[in-house]
């Protein structure tokens, strides 16, 4: 009938000619839920009760399934933040990106994988298993989006919804040779998502290709009344200038510490410098950039995450939502009990951290410190966008690694997230494109970062790099 693999622009148009319904469509991608999600744990829940439906086949994503990461809410579903604290409790309501997509004619067809509350880079802090990369089941696909990205490369769905709040996106979409972005801090409702950072937590799109991305952009974005912080922004077209060119006198900024820094795994540095390669090739000016204090993205990010996570997560005590611990003598044992068997490690783990730097005594010392250090990373950051239009760096600086491989060095894995915190932390847009391969075949990602409210220079640069490569057209040869 079509490839699993058919991106969003080709599957509309099928669809639009009536060479495929979109019952056929969704009872394709739903027979490969089926058959190849126990390979992956991708999938927490297929929706086998949408089977039947045949509508909305004009609007813009009109027939096209989806999944969502399973901290966004979707009404009537369960949404258990890929935690067991959460494992009955059902969406009230559903989020605003979720209902746009909705209007936009897309239809969910399940709920996605993912680190516990978003907190991790391997989905192995799912409360419910980790979820195996389609290009090597013994490692990671990525995290926290770690279901939406293994399942968007195993083409057991068009696209899929993740968040990020500092690198949990793109992290993923690198791991799976994918596209994915994070978005201008309030280009995307955050109602109904469930909160980590909320300074930083964005929603953003994994796909295939960089077209398909920028459509999902375009139902995504725009201002919500239900969300105060969101941008006050006439919705547009992010599909229309992306023409396989480079804006005239174009400058790519590549970020020292990409080529400098010795933690880079030798095959990352490689495809990336074959990336700066290609983009020259492509009529781009290349400099080299120094940004002094983005080595302390990480410390700034790990101290406002963590303290806004605890804060965010205090609400999960049994009163509430979800779960409540049986046997408890009193209140205050029953919010203990709740909480020592609902959460799993690394989110209790951040629990301290977090309250810990915002107690009496700490805060100025670790809050106020980073928040201050965060202002600084802002101005070089901004300084920086005078001279170049965008920066350029690796996505992650390790290739997918081992299930369990980190297990006992987790500060291993935060440091992985060296380039993809920092525009978290200031709110500004990045995209991670695949850029290549390592010899056993593992794919790699480097990424595009811009000024605030850069996205459809982001994207016409990534489009122009895609056409001029070829990595987006392989896929997992276990899934074909
Ligand atoms: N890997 C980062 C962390 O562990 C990012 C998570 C995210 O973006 N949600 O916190």
């Amino acid at each position: 009938m079509f490839s699993p693999f058919i991106t969003i622009k080709k599957l509309r148009e099928k669809i639009s000619k009536k060479e495929v319904n979109t019952s056929e469509v969704i009872r394709f991608y739903l027979d490969r839920i089926k058959n190849h999600n126990p390979k992956l744990n991708s999938v927490l829940e297929a929706f086998e009760d949408i089977a039947d439906q045949n509508i909305g086949t004009d609007a813009l994503l009109g027939g096209i399934p989806y999944l969502v990461k399973d901290v966004i809410l979707q009404k009537g579903r369960l949404a258990t933040g890929g935690s067991k604290i959460l494992s009955n409790y059902k969406a009230p309501y559903d989020s605003t990106v979720n209902e746009r997509l909705k209007k936009a004619g897309a239809i969910s067809i399940g709920r996605a994988n993912c680190d516990e509350f978003a907190m991790g880079a391997s989905g192995e802090a799912s409360g419910y298993g980790p979820t195996n990369n389609p290009w090597d089941e013994s490692r990671v696909s990525g995290g926290s989006s770690s279901g939406p990205a293994a399942a968007v490369a195993a083409g057991l769905t068009s696209f899929a919804l993740g968040t990020e709040t500092g690198g949990s996106v793109r992290q993923p979409a690198s791991f799976c040779n994918l596209v994915g972005m994070y978005p201008t801090y309030g280009l995307h409702s955050r109602y109904g998502v469930m909160a980590f950072g909320s300074s930083l937590d964005q929603v953003g799109t994994l796909t295939r290709t960089v077209y398909d991305n920028a459509l999902v952009l375009t139902a995504l974005s725009g201002q919500d009344a239900k969300d105060s912080t969101t941008i006050q922004i006439q919705p547009k077209d992010y599909t229309k200038n992306l023409d396989g060119k480079l804006p005239e006198n174009f400058t790519v900024g590549v970020i020292k510490d990409a080529l400098e820094s010795d933690g880079i795994n030798g095959e990352v540095s490689q495809a990336f410098n074959q990336a700066i390669e290609t983009l020259k090739k492509l009529g781009a000016k290349v400099k080299v950039v120094d940004l002094p204090h983005l080595k302390y993205g990480n410390a700034v990010y790990f101290i406002i995450s963590r303290a806004e996570g605890a804060s965010n997560l205090s609400r999960y005590d049994g009163s509430l939502y979800g779960k409540r611990a049986e046997g408890a003598d009193n209140l205050f044992d029953m919010y203990l009990k709740t909480r020592e068997q609902g959460f799993g490690r690394e989110v209790k783990l951040r629990i301290m951290t977090g309250n810990y730097v915002l107690s009496a005594g700490h805060k100025d010392a670790y809050y106020n410190k980073a928040q201050a250090v965060r202002a600084i990373i802002r101005k070089e950051f901004d300084q920086a966008f005078q001279d170049v239009n965008i920066l350029i760096s690796p996505t992650y600086s390790m290739l997918p690694f081992k299930i369990g491989e980190l297990a006992s060095d987790p500060i291993a894995m935060y440091m992985g997230d060296l380039f993809s915190v920092p525009n978290c932390v200031i709110g500004t847009p990045g995209i991670s494109i695949p850029c290549g391969f390592s010899k056993t075949n593992l794919p790699i990602g480097f990424q595009l970062l811009g000024p605030r409210l850069s996205e459809e220079l982001l994207l016409k640069v990534a489009y122009a790099f895609e056409q001029s490569t070829d990595y987006h057209l392989k896929h997992p040869g276990n899934y074909e």
